[in-house]
């Protein structure tokens, strides 16, 4: 029998992290539970995890900072966001954050139940890697597999901006939001510019396009 997959809960309303907690333990996953955002982001560091169920709303370090410090960090454990805020805009967010699913609170436990599977067995198959213009984004080694040729490695920053470029490759990102999802936002737009140049001195000029006016995609297209 294959081991149990592993997951971390991070929710802070104790009633629903109980409830969590045992609907998950009954399911047969092994589940840890914490309850602020700064434990969450220490274990999602620190620890492999299947997959993180993640609240939203979190004392300490919001939600989507724990998910896009972990992104940054090259943590790319699948994540499932829990939120009260459901607008389109909430889940553009979350899913720009690096999310791979969000569910609005309230929810039907077979459908969470059903999206963690469904998230799980992506995951699996999806094994880490993203196609990038030329070769294969290896995630856990942060390294460029050329079609032809020997792997490049890329600094932590290159790495998650071409990461977050990858993951969703048909579209076109602003660098404002570029400077939010991979560089937390806390400097000039112009570190933005600076690492696409880098990708595109290591990787070849295509790996990276400019879309004059709005931003940056993956590719030349
Ligand atoms: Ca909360």
């Amino acid at each position: 029998m294959r081991p149990p997959s592993r997951l971390l809960v991070a929710e802070d309303d104790p009633e629903l992290a109980d409830m969590l907690t045992t609907l998950l333990s009954d399911e047969g996953y092994a589940v840890e539970s914490v309850g602020d955002g700064q434990r969450a982001l220490h274990l999602g560091l620190s620890r492999d995890y299947d997959a993180i169920v993640l609240d939203r709303g979190l004392p300490a370090i919001d939600g989507l900072d724990v998910l896009s410090r972990l992104r940054r960090r090259g943590r790319f454990t699948p994540v499932l966001i829990l939120s009260a805020r459901g607008t389109p805009r909430d889940r553009v967010e979350g899913l720009d954050a690096g999310a791979e699913d969000y569910l609005t609170k309230p929810f039907d436990v077979e459908e969470f139940l059903a999206r963690l599977r469904a998230l799980l067995r992506r995951h699996e198959e999806r094994a880490e890697r993203l196609d990038v213009p030329g070769g294969t984004l290896l995630l856990g080694s942060r390294e460029v597999e050329p079609t032809d040729g020997t792997p490049i490695s890329l600094s932590e920053r290159e790495h998650a901006l071409l990461s977050q470029l990858a993951r969703f490759p048909r579209r076109v990102f602003s660098r404002e939001e570029l400077l939010s999802y991979v560089f937390a936002g806390a400097e000039d737009v112009g570190v933005v510019d600076t690492y696409v140049h880098y990708l595109r001195r290591k990787l070849g000029k295509g790996v990276v396009g400019t879309v004059r006016g709005v931003g940056y995609r993956l590719g030349n297209r």
